[in-house]
């Protein structure tokens, strides 16, 4: 009796004592390893600069001082609690605020954050705001925009930061033909599967305990986005599964973790009352139709240029744009631009560089590949079709699509018209599609103005009979 006494209390002494142990001991946390990434550090930085710098002027930036900075010193204190070894040199931690009522937010590679003011509105505690943030810095330390790009590569990195903004703004941009023309890269940076959400859920968590805040809030603050639901959705739950367990999960992983200090800064309700007396914050679907104050300014008759272009040469060069493409186009025409996830050939003259990061162009053509489609050419072009006019309001077909070879493999042409952006004139614009081996989209869209269309018929035809796939 005595000896099953003392037995029983070893056994409840004994998980208590390791408990402890683990307690002290920050080793104790789930180790996570980063998946292998083709990209360099440096690429991240690049391409997050620059899906930063457009998404700050496509999206209503809530550019309040007092918020902004509560935020940002959050998420200081949060970037400063990243295990020592996954901080890369060049990453920078910022943190900006948009002016957006849907609860979301997502961060880009190398560093840039995003956080909508719904998500603040919706978030009880600071504790609980921080656990979306540290859950998104995680995604970030970890590369896993970039890492998983990896496994769907096909163009420069050079080319992803369009598609970015792209998948951010769902081809709301406006004034480029170029940024609708995808429909999927950009989702590699923005949307992850279970076991990138299960290490970001856990690596946030380590970084919560460090940075004084308790994790369990994190896995509270994901039962507040997923009660939400209705109209203002749960987006961010959308871009970040639930791995499965997910609040067990969390909470088995703040039971290792010892946290350090009080991070909270004893803003928080005094921030919430702010925004609470502020205009309503706009909806998606505000910012997707520009009823926004800020963002993409309408292209008035005064920006318009007259474009003057010699026509297409006769002779053809040979491009390899990707490693698995080669297409000719006429001599004079040159590689103009690969930002938004395709390559450019134009003339001189007929491509303008926008103030960012791509352009218009007036006379040319575009190769890109459309990823995430389903394998089906017709839907898939559909899909592209939508895509397009959503960034190109005036695009419309000016006839059905009819089946032709490209690259030697079934592929169809449609033929479109668009006001041009630049010229505010007419333009003649051909979207020809047909799929690679892994049911991505390959796409080959022409732009001409209407009254040279006769010629430039001809030229695009020729055009999209030169590829050679060897995916
Ligand atoms: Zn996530």
């Amino acid at each position: 009796m005595t000896a099953s006494v003392s037995a029983h209390r070893y056994a409840r002494l004994l998980p208590a004592l390791l408990l402890a142990l683990a307690v002290a001991n920050p080793s104790a946390q789930t180790k996570i390893t980063p998946d292998k990434n083709s990209y360099s550090v440096a690429d991240d930085v690049k391409v997050g600069q620059e899906a930063a710098a457009a998404a700050k002027k496509q999206l209503p930036m809530l550019n309040d001082d007092q918020v902004d900075k509560f935020v940002e010193r959050v998420g200081a204190r949060l970037a400063a609690a990243i295990d020592g070894e996954l901080r890369h040199a060049g990453f920078r931690y910022t943190f900006d605020v948009v002016n957006q009522k849907e609860i979301n937010a997502f961060a880009l590679p190398g560093g840039p954050m995003f956080l909508n003011r719904g998500m603040i509105e919706a978030a009880k505690t600071e504790a609980a705001m921080t656990g979306v943030m540290a859950h998104e810095i995680a995604h970030v330390a970890l590369r896993h925009g970039t890492a998983q790009a990896t496994k769907g590569q096909k163009f420069q990195i050079g080319a992803v930061a369009g598609q970015i903004l792209g998948a951010i703004v769902g081809g709301t941009a406006g004034s480029v033909i170029s940024q609708g023309s995808q429909f999927g890269i950009g989702a590699y940076f923005l949307k992850y599967g279970r076991e990138y959400e299960r290490q970001a859920d856990l690596m946030g968590a380590q970084i919560m305990a460090r940075a004084g805040y308790d994790p369990r809030e994190m896995a509270d603050m994901f039962k507040t986005i997923q009660a939400e639901g209705g109209s203002s959705g749960p987006e961010w739950l959308s871009s970040h599964p639930d791995p499965g367990n997910r609040y067990d999960a969390i909470v088995h992983e703040a039971s290792l973790l010892r946290v350090v200090g009080n991070g909270s800064s004893g803003q928080f309700q005094s921030i919430k009352s702010r925004l609470a007396g502020m205009p309503p914050a706009y909806t998606a679907e505000q910012i997707a139709k520009g009823q926004t104050t800020t963002g993409p300014p309408p292209v008035t008759t005064a920006d318009r240029r007259v474009v003057n272009v010699e026509p297409p040469s006769n002779s053809y060069r040979t491009h390899q744009p990707s490693d698995f493409l080669r297409i000719s186009v006429p001599a004079n025409w040159d590689a103009v631009d690969a930002s938004a996830g395709s390559v450019t050939y134009a003339p001189k003259g007929g491509f303008i560089q926008g103030d960012d990061n791509g352009g218009s162009f007036t006379h040319g053509v575009q190769v890109g590949v459309a990823q995430g489609g389903d394998g089906n050419l017709q839907q898939n072009t559909q899909q592209l079709l939508q895509n397009l006019s959503r960034s190109n309001p005036d695009l419309r077909a000016t006839g059905n699509s009819r089946r032709e070879t490209i690259g030697g493999r079934q592929g169809l042409t449609t033929p479109l018209s668009n006001v041009s952006q630049v010229t505010g004139e007419r333009e003649y614009v051909t979207l020809s599609t047909t799929l690679l081996r892994d049911g991505s989209l390959l796409n080959i869209i022409g732009v001409a103005p209407q009254s040279d269309a006769k010629t430039y018929e001809n030229t695009f035809r020729r055009v999209r009979q030169s590829l050679q796939i060897a995916d």
